[in-house]
């Protein structure tokens, strides 16, 4: 007899734990120690919790993390540790990690489409209390699974706005959202069953112009104004930028001043203001170091690659921050730009750069990449077999810097 079996798609990361100093160790010298031949994770975990408290600390409103981007435990508990309270999930199983992991803390189903046992999950066992949606079937969906359970009370109901595509290096405009008219309706039809009404959207992720968020807080202003219902709630999502080697986004102040600004023009006293960075928050809390294992001039093939944690590097190419680690050798200069290969025997596992590192580079030598906290290992696979990676905690400073968010005292110059 066949056996129905559930399985997950990406397994985890396996820990191995070394006999490793309680003082966390620098990359360079667990490199030294280690010479490890599969990727080696390096979690910053106080750059983590020094980002969110950052961001908190700066951010008018409340901040809720996007566990999609990074759903490590360690990294959430850095960002607990940085005063993070507040979580935006998509999924049944980011709602039980967090919940496993924080009793307390406040959770958000912020995915648009829901399955309906998981509607009954988040609300009767898991303690949520604030959905998003962009239809009125969804809105259907939400009512009747919520009475199904028999668990008394009104859910926060976001209504997800539609944008036109903006230039965020991910657009996020073609999937989710209601237009303008379908929202207001939406507005209407949700108020009688929701204990606080809201509305959010997503200028797309890396979002390098702060006058997107003023453009979208206009948009709503108009929908909530055409809906003539009363709004509670403003959520301006995610999609705060970080630093790569070929763009520099102006200073989060930048964005903050645009959101409030937009958010006072809304004229909705009382109302919360709400955001969910994700990238933002712990990009710059990993590298992967990878190892060379074959030169061809100026091409690299290194030892994880876009189905593993260089995903964003393949079709995207973004251009992460990089540095060769050869134990003994200094940071040199005279560097020329090199693409990489990644280790399945997929053609398209091919990272165009250009990355910049010595002409010497040679097989053997180590890379560090950084600013992979965001979008890196959640991403990985296991195709081809490439699925094992080490992981360890680090003192560094991120590679990358993103104007905003620098501490007071850097340990390293950039
Ligand atoms: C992915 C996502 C985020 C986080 O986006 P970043 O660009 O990483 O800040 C926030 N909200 C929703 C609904 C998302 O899907």
């Amino acid at each position: 007899m066949s056996v129905l079996r559930t399985r997950s798609a990406v397994s985890p990361l396996r820990r191995r734990f070394t006999d490793l100093p309680l003082r966390l160790p620098t990359v360079d010298a667990i490199v030294a120690a280690e010479r490890p031949e599969e990727p080696l994770h390096c979690l910053r975990p106080a750059v983590v919790a020094e980002t969110a408290r950052t961001f908190l600390g700066a951010f008018p409103g409340d901040v809720l993390y996007a566990v999609k981007c990074n759903p490590d435990p360690a990294m959430l508990r850095a960002l607990a540790e940085g005063g993070v309270t507040q979580f935006d999930c998509a999924s049944l199983a980011e709602l039980r990690l967090v919940r496993s992991m924080f009793p307390d803390a406040g959770l958000h189903f912020m995915h648009p489409v829901k399955a309906r046992g998981a509607i009954r999950e988040a609300w009767a066992a898991l303690g949520v209390r604030t959905f998003v949606l962009d239809s009125a079937a969804e809105l259907d969906k939400l009512r009747t699974e919520i009475a199904a359970t028999g668990v008394p009370g009104q859910p926060d109901l976001v209504i997800r706005l539609a944008l036109p595509k903006g230039d965020a290096r991910l657009d996020l405009s073609g999937k989710f959202g209601a237009a303008p008219d379908l929202a207001a309706a939406l507005l209407r039809a949700a108020r009688p069953l929701a204990g606080k009404l809201g509305v959010s959207f997503h200028v797309g992720s890396q979002c390098l112009d702060p006058l997107a968020w003023r453009d979208a807080l206009a948009l709503a202003g108009s929908v909530i104004r055409a809906a003539g219902v009363p709004v509670e709630i403003v959520d301006v999502g995610g999609g705060f930028p970080v630093a790569y080697p070929d763009q520099e986004p102006p200073p989060l102040g930048a964005f903050l001043a645009e959101i409030e600004a937009g958010f006072e023009a809304l004229d909705l006293p009382g109302a919360a203001l709400w955001a969910e960075p994700g990238r933002a928050l712990v990009a710059g809390g990993a590298s992967v170091v990878v190892q060379v294992q074959h030169r061809r001039e100026n091409a690299l093939f290194v030892n994880d690659g876009v189905y593993g944690s260089l995903s964003d590097a393949g079709a995207l190419a973004f251009r992460f921050p990089v540095r060769r680690i050869r134990p003994g050798v200094a940071e040199e200069e005279g560097l020329v730009p090199f693409s990489f290969f990644g280790p399945t025997c997929d053609s398209a596992d091919v990272m165009q750069g250009p990355f910049l590192l010595p002409a010497d580079i040679a097989e053997g030598d180590w890379i560090e990449v950084g600013q992979l906290g965001a979008y890196g290992a959640c991403l990985r696979t296991a195709f081809n077999g490439f699925d094992q990676a080490r992981i360890v905690e680090v003192s560094d400073r991120p590679m990358l810097e993103t104007a905003g968010y620098q501490p007071i005292v850097t340990q390293r110059a950039a």
